[in-house]
């Protein structure tokens, strides 16, 4: 099955009107293209819990800074639409980028000590474009549910929070991280790298890994994971920390000692491709 492309906003609104007349409820899954496994995981799940499944494709300038891989993001359309095909989403909206900021646009989402920490620190204004882009988006569509990954730990959270704070009738599905097989986190990215810089990326899920048997064996430091973390990626060829942070998974805040749901995050650029992984840690009291 192929779905309709849709390219306008008032397209896109009659279609999902037109579900809604027949009692369809709406699922949305907002992705930048260059669609993957991890893509494909958000698709399924939309697809089992809602009756019209809206994939919106849209390299998002306004959440690129001056410096990034704005250009040279991998856009494929046509391979991307055949995915969700083989997903059997319904609608995949791919709006030009006048049709997401015509001339004039002038209004952006921020939220407030969530957005300047982690990766926030190093792409200043970032999650000021994804809160901008993603509340566009649910005006737009209206979903009853918006499916995210976890791989973007920051984002989820600061999404959900800007859902909370704005009344944004959404639930927000959070699902897990897909992997490659030795653990890489999929990543549209992760095609920029060569044969030895992908090798070396399977660095980041090793170093969660090797943190979350740390903790799992009594370690309550964070200062003791934080650095042996760090020490794990500045010790693996080719790699540039960013951060490896020890934060508490609500706040963002660095902890000092572990408790609670706690969020190991970290961020390493190989090269100029920056590749991000995060892993969930439940610590009892
Ligand atoms: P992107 O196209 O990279 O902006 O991602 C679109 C959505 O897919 C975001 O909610 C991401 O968190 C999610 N996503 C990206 N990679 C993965 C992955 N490996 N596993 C699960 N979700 C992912």
């Amino acid at each position: 099955m192929t779905p309709t492309l849709v390219r306008t906003i008032a397209e896109l609104r009659r279609l999902v009107a037109a579900a809604r007349v027949r009692g369809a409820s709406i699922g949305l899954v907002p992705t930048m293209g260059a669609l993957h496994r991890g893509h494909a995981a958000l698709m399924r799940r939309a697809r089992e819990e809602t009756g019209l499944v809206v994939v919106s494709i849209f390299v998002n300038p306004t959440q690129f800074g001056p410096h990034e891989d704005l250009a040279r993001y991998p856009r494929m359309l046509e391979q991307d639409c055949e995915l969700c095909g083989r997903e059997r989403v319904d609608v995949v909206f791919a709006p030009p980028v006048e049709e997401m900021y015509p001339a004039g646009f002038r209004t952006f989402v921020e939220v407030e000590g969530l957005q300047n920490v982690l990766c926030g620190a190093s792409r200043p204004g970032h999650f000021r474009g994804v809160c901008t882009v993603v509340l566009k988006l649910f005006n737009q569509v209206q979903p009853e549910r918006a499916y995210f990954g976890q791989k973007d730990a920051q984002q989820a959270r600061i999404l959900q929070q800007m859902v909370r704070d704005l009344d944004v009738p959404v639930e927000m599905c959070i699902c897990p991280t897909v992997r490659e097989p030795d653990g890489l986190a999929l990543s549209s990215r992760n095609q920029y790298l060569d044969a030895g810089q992908r090798q070396h990326a399977l660095s980041l899920y090793q170093t969660l890994q090797h943190a979350q048997h740390q903790i799992a064996g009594g370690e309550r430091s964070a200062a003791v994971i934080r650095q042996r973390m760090e020490e794990r990626l500045v010790a693996t060829p080719g790699a540039v920390v960013d951060y490896a942070a020890v934060v508490d998974a609500d706040s963002l805040q660095p902890l000092a000692s572990l408790r609670g749901r706690v969020l190991l995050a970290l961020a390493v650029k190989f090269g100029a491709t920056r590749l991000i992984d995060n892993a969930l840690v439940d610590v009892p009291e």
